[in-house]
């Protein structure tokens, strides 16, 4: 049994997935700097993690899955971001839709007992694709400029997609799109291998570049009636918030606590000759150190604690809309602020591109652009105080 400090993994189920994939990590290190070079996707990441069932997870298990919590959810972000953040980032896009659509039964149960299926016995995987050039994020509200047309028997769908992530490996797409001529906005199934599907491969980013969140090209892709899979209401409040959406932070606190751990193991290490002891007995470096430990700490209770709510009262779920987009804006910026530190404390040698800080520091700075972003979280917050 591993790292028995860490007081979050709280059931043996936790402590048996923390301990898969810790022999992961290793692995996910060891290819990160190359994958983040060359923008490539992590293919044997992606397999190596269907082999040890953990693109199944969050299947209920009358299906075969595993029926994880939250918690559990989260727990696996977090870990999995240590080894590499952008493997965690698009891990968590597909078991984020499987658990939405497990927690809201917004799919008809023929559906979703199909792709259950389709995850647990052949490992398919599936992301929702909803941002647009025009739109920007979903999360505030516009409306898909992709369209529906109705055909005989089904839709032809036309439009373009940004941030598409796991682009090349993706089994299914959820594409948002405006149903003509009523303009209701649809969600709708799309199978890779549709004629009219292509992908554009524009994704260049400073960070999280290994997701390979390109555009997605649908060109009058025909579906069939039931590739409708479920009906959207920009802006509207959800009657059940996002609380998969916790993915998120949770991704991005592990990378900043894969920073942490470097910066400590390097000034345990790391002895100039000005000193006759390793920088750890520097009081500067110690009082750094305990700022990273202090947000480390408060981060990760705010996100367990509000998970933990999630699963454990689902009656209080209604509720807890401006707890999640909270813990979204304050893990994001406290990661981004321990990464900081951890770059800080290690000096110069943070900024070589054969240092692993420098790329956490692109790629935690991402956080801040997966929804819901910061200015959505203050005005919730804000309007709560004043409206509600
Ligand atoms: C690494 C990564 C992976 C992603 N993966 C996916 C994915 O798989 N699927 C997916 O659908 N999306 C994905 N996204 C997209 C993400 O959800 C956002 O849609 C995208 O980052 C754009 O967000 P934005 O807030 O910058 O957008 P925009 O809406 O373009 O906003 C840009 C800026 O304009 C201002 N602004 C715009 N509109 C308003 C408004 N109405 N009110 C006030 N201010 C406004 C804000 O200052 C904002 O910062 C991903 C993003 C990243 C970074």
């Amino acid at each position: 049994m591993s790292d028995m400090k860490d007081l979050f993994l709280l059931t043996d189920k936790q402590i048996e997935r923390h301990d898969t994939i810790e022999a992961l990590i290793p692995r996910f290190k060891e290819r990160a700097a190359e994958l983040d070079e060359k923008a490539a996707f992590p293919f044997e990441n992606f397999a190596e993690l269907k082999e040890k069932g953990l693109t199944k997870i969050v299947v209920p298990k009358v299906f075969g899955g595993e029926e994880a919590s939250l918690t559990d959810f989260l727990l696996v972000q977090e870990q999995v971001a240590q080894g590499d953040g952008a493997t965690a980032l698009s891990l968590g896009w597909h078991n984020g839709v499987i658990m939405q659509l497990r927690e809201t039964e917004k799919w008809s149960q023929k559906n979703f007992i199909t792709l259950s299926k389709e995850i647990v016995d052949k490992g398919v995987l599936i992301n929702t694709i909803a941002t647009e050039p025009a739109t920007g994020s979903p999360a505030r509200g516009g409306k898909p400029e992709t369209t529906a047309r109705p055909i005989e028997g089904g839709y032809e769908i036309s439009g373009k997609k940004t941030f598409t992530s796991l682009a090349p490996i993706l089994d299914y797409f959820i594409v948002t799109a405006t149903v003509e001529p009523n303009g209701e906005i649809g969600e709708f199934l799309i199978p890779k291998n549709s004629e009219g599907l292509s992908i554009d491969e524009t994704w260049n980013t400073m960070g999280m570049r290994a997701t390979r969140s390109d555009d997605l090209i649908l060109h009058r892709v025909k579906v069939d009636g039931d590739a409708w899979v479920a009906k959207r209401t920009p802006g509207s409040k959800p009657a059940i918030p996002h609380g998969w959406l916790l993915h998120v932070p949770a991704c991005y606190i592990g990378i900043a606590k894969a920073a942490r751990d470097e910066a400590v193991a390097f000034a345990k290490t790391y002895q100039p000759n000005s000193l006759d002891h390793p920088i750890k007995d520097v009081p500067e470096v110690r009082r750094k150190t305990a700022e990273m430990d202090l947000k480390m700490m408060q981060a990760r209770h705010f996100m367990y604690s509000v998970s933990k709510m999630w699963d454990d009262y689902p009656e209080h779920r209604p509720n807890l809309s401006t707890e999640l987009t909270a813990v979204k804006t304050t893990v994001t910026n406290m990661a981004i602020d321990i990464v900081d530190l951890a770059m800080r404390i290690v000096g110069g040698h943070s900024l070589a591109k054969s240092n692993p800080l420098e790329r956490y520091y692109r790629d935690v700075r991402a956080g801040l652009h997966n929804p819901p972003s910061d200015d959505i979280t203050m005005m919730a917050l804000g309007n709560k105080a004043y409206d509600s």
